[in-house]
């Protein structure tokens, strides 16, 4: 039997930023007058990859800087600030900022390489008090009757704990195996690195839409060592199925004529390509008895762009908060969980039905973002900073009917869509093949030689 002084307080499963950031907030938190007893169990060891777009969002990055690990990142050179980044609609608009004038407030967006990251996140939660045990493979947890979570690992290990989180990522293998979240992930996206120094690509960060893949998109962030993590999305709501990503990427993301101009002829691939799911949307239930979900295994992923990293953050703090609650009032009953999952519905899962709502509207009528990225060529940065905000769910969705997005969007889109009839310009797929040359050509197509190098020839 195990003596108290083993009994954790709360057991995390899976040191992902949802989990890690989870153990952070509960190691500073004091529960029931001391602080909280914290084991983040993880089943790799650190440095550990993830399957990333490697896109950290401002609330992210808000998070970091409060636990002091975004400034030392800073220090060492290992972000890269994507200012110089927009997107290319999809019969080939391009709106890429120069980077040159100051982003609005909460608009940021940083690459940085999720191998580096989330050892600092799980080492920060570690160095507030929590004892991260890597290596520590969860295969089941019960709840006993004597009210404590048995814990139990692959290799045998077991750990005993009043409270359970599952941030094990979007399989949720283990709140699946309880029986709180079920289901399959619907979205899959995949990445594969580009070696710095050999491709074409000038800006931080760009969105390509092609129509191949709506609402889903290819996104390039280029890092702090000039590598580019290429990232394609099939979000649901489309023709695109996910289980034909590779074949997507292979045929036409691969082939395609602007994304191969952007990357060059000489562009060296780091790894094959690395395919990985999206849990997108919010589980309907996110909690039990003493137990939580937290991260993609909650499926808190947006559904219009498939990022994750700042909900799984946010929701990581509020279930800090819920659980330390719970500690000091010795309340550890499903109730007070449900807190939790109303914490989060309304930090960002609100928003979540909008979003997919916008993915479908984006599938259906691509002329919105073709649209976007004409008023941003005219407006200039602070249109694309308002319209950027709303997409990454820094701003509501509800900022897209304010009158100065939806008017000059509302003017623009008859125009788009009757562009390809009245000058009979075919297609969105031709006009997307023919940005390529346009693109050579302009001088400053927003500013072009900021997404492709001119003395690099695709
Ligand atoms: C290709 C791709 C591109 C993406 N791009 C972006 C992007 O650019 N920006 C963005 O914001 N989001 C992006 N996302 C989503 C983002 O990756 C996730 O939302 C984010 O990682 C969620 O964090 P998490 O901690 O919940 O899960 P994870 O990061 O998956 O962490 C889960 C952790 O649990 C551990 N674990 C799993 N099982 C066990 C077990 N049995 N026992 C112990 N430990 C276990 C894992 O090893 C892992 O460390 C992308 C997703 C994919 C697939």
């Amino acid at each position: 039997m195990n003596s108290r002084q083993d009994i954790y307080d709360v057991i995390v499963v899976g040191a992902g930023p949802a989990g890690a950031t989870t153990a952070y907030y509960l190691a500073l938190s004091q529960g029931g007058g001391e602080t909280p007893r914290v084991a983040l169990l993880e089943k790799a060891h650190f440095p550990r990859d993830k399957v990333c777009g490697d896109a950290w969002c401002a609330p992210a990055l808000d998070i970091l800087e409060d636990m002091g690990v975004l400034q030392k990142l800073e220090a060492e050179g290992l972000v890269r600030d994507t200012r110089a980044g927009g997107f290319v609609s999809p019969s080939g608009e391009c709106f890429v900022s120069t980077g040159l004038e100051a982003g609005a407030p909460g608009t940021r967006v940083y690459a940085i390489k999720r191998i580096i990251c989330d050892e600092r996140i799980a080492h920060a939660a570690r160095d507030a008090g929590a004892e991260l045990i890597e290596g520590a493979a969860v295969r089941d947890a019960t709840l006993e009757e004597d009210g404590l979570w048995t814990v139990r690992c692959s290799d045998g290990r077991v750990f005993r704990g009043k409270l359970l989180v599952a941030a094990d990522g979007a399989p949720s293998k283990l709140a699946r195996r309880l029986g709180i979240v079920s289901g399959s992930p619907t979205g899959f996206a995949a990445r594969q690195y580009v070696k710095g120094g050999t491709h074409n690509f000038r800006a931080d960060g760009v969105l390509f839409y092609p129509s191949y893949i709506l609402p889903g998109y290819v996104a390039l962030f280029r890092h702090y060592n000039d590598d580019i993590d290429l990232g394609s999305y099939v979000i649901p709501g489309g023709a695109a199925h996910s289980k034909e990503l590779r074949h997507i990427y292979e045929e036409r993301v691969r082939r395609d004529p602007l994304i191969r101009r952007v990357l060059g002829p000489k562009a060296e691939y780091l790894e094959p390509l690395r395919i990985a799911p999206l849990r997108l949307g919010g589980v309907e239930r996110s909690y039990a008895r003493q137990f939580l979900a937290v991260g993609d295994a909650a499926g808190q992923i947006d559904p219009l762009t498939g990022e994750g990293i700042h909900t799984a953050m946010i929701a990581g703090r509020i279930a800090a908060r819920t659980l330390r609650d719970m500690l000091l009032r010795g309340d550890l009953s499903e109730g007070a969980c449900a807190a939790y999952q109303e914490g989060w519905q309304a930090a960002f899962g609100r928003e979540f039905p909008a979003s997919a709502l916008a993915a479908r509207f984006t599938y259906r009528v691509p002329a919105l973002l073709d649209a976007a990225s004409v008023v941003a060529q005219r407006r200039g940065d602070a249109f694309m900073n308002t319209f950027g905000a709303a997409m990454t769910g820094v701003a509501p969705k509800t900022t897209f009917l304010k009158p100065g997005v939806a008017l000059p969007l509302a003017l623009e889109i008859p125009r788009q869509l009757l562009r390809g009839i009245l000058r009979k310009e075919g297609g969105v797929d031709a006009r997307y093949a023919r940005s390529v040359q346009a693109g050579r050509e302009r001088a400053t197509s927003f500013p072009n030689a900021c997404l492709i190098d001119p003395q690099v020839d695709g």
